[in-house]
């Protein structure tokens, strides 16, 4: 059965995930679109040649009976209403980052995937399905290094536009790491703080960059993520795992290794959209293979809510900078790996 998809929001991560769907995975097909801009959906529809009804309205498109399952890649701050609208419906969904804008928000998601009684909803944190990640993962299970003491990571971009505020720094840069180091660990964060060294030369008045943010983990391992998004030489994402018989790092993405004018070099990207490519195929396939087998496997509301009480907490302590403590509640039975 060819799984036929919904599609709110058709804008940057939107159209590309229109085109995994209908063009490069297996099993999907997207038969519905909805954007606020309507002559874009259109366009979408038109350019990516795909046979899909545009919506006016993003709920008429969940409701409708030829869309089984729903992709919401609209702005964040609509993310909610639509994932609510779907869980309503009994409808999977896939939904872009963040899953709601507050914890809060997040939450009444959890609660209402709970009060249905079977996991509807997938979040779209990507890095879990990174091969470099899972290759991470695995050493970590494993046992080869003991167990992690400290983390030493990384998440650099080249420049960012002039939106881009202090507190972005947390909510949509850093939520990747808060989500994936969560699952990488198999822990949970406890308390954090965020320290800013000198200002580089290349941030905007308004902006405070880099930025250091120290997490503790309930286990008690120790992470350090340096936030750098004027950092101007690449795309740039590391992460060091230091155990108690060894140490272990996210592989490069893999590049040629050049000699050539007396010198050894590998190109690094400049473009975020390149990092992770592989990771969104893999993760969208997921979610169509899951939808089909009755069962998602993918991260879950949970994983989106305990993402964002950390964020919470971390700007908090952007601006108190002291060590703010992360209040998780229990993860519910429901939510049990
Ligand atoms: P974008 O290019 O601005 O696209 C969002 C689209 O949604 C726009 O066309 C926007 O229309 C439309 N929209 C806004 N409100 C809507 C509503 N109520 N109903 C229907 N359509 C609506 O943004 P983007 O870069 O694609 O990002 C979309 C989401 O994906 C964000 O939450 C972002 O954080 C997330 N994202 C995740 C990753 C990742 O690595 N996982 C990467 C990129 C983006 P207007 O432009 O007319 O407002």
């Amino acid at each position: 059965m060819t799984l036929n998809l919904g599609v709110i929001g058709t804008g940057a991560i939107g159209q590309d995930h229109i085109r995994r769907c209908s063009h490069a995975l297996v099993g999907s097909r997207v038969v519905a679109v909805n954007d606020i801009n309507q002559d874009q959906a259109a366009r979408v529809v038109q350019q990516q040649g795909i046979e899909a009804e545009v919506y006016a309205d993003g709920h008429r498109l969940v409701e409708s009976p030829t869309v089984d399952a729903v992709l919401v890649t609209s702005w964040g701050p609509s993310h909610e209403e639509f994932v609510l609208a779907a869980i309503a419906a009994g409808k999977p969904v896939f939904c872009e980052k963040p899953l709601a804008v507050t914890a809060e928000g997040c939450r009444r998601i959890v609660d209402a995937e709970i009060a249905h009684g079977k996991r509807l909803v997938q979040v779209g944190f990507m890095r879990p399905y990174d091969q470099g990640y899972r290759a991470l993962k695995e050493v970590i299970r494993s046992g080869r290094i003991g167990a992690p003491l400290m983390l030493h990571c990384a998440h650099r971009n080249p420049s960012v536009g002039e939106n881009y505020t202090t507190d972005m720094a947390i909510t949509d840069t850093l939520i990747h790491e808060l989500d994936v180091l969560r699952w990488l660990l198999d822990d949970d964060y406890v308390s954090t703080q965020v320290i800013f060294p000198r200002k580089a030369s290349g941030a905007l008045a308004h902006l405070k960059d880099p930025q250091i943010v120290l997490l503790e983990t309930a286990k008690g391992t120790r992470i350090d993520v340096e936030i750098f998004v004027n950092c101007q030489y690449g795309y740039d994402i590391q992460c060091e795992v230091v155990g108690d018989s060894g140490i272990a790092k996210l592989p490069e993405p893999s590049a040629v290794l050049l000699r050539h004018e007396a010198s050894l070099s590998q190109a690094i990207l400049t473009d975020w959209k390149q990092r992770f490519i592989d990771a969104y195929d893999v993760e969208l396939q997921a979610f169509i293979d899951g939808v089909r087998a009755g069962r998602l496997t993918g991260p879950s509301s949970w994983d989106g809510y305990a993402a964002a009480v950390a964020a919470d907490a971390c700007v908090v302590a952007q601006r108190s900078g002291a060590i703010v403590p992360i209040e998780m509640p229990e993860r519910p039975g429901f939510y049990a790996h």
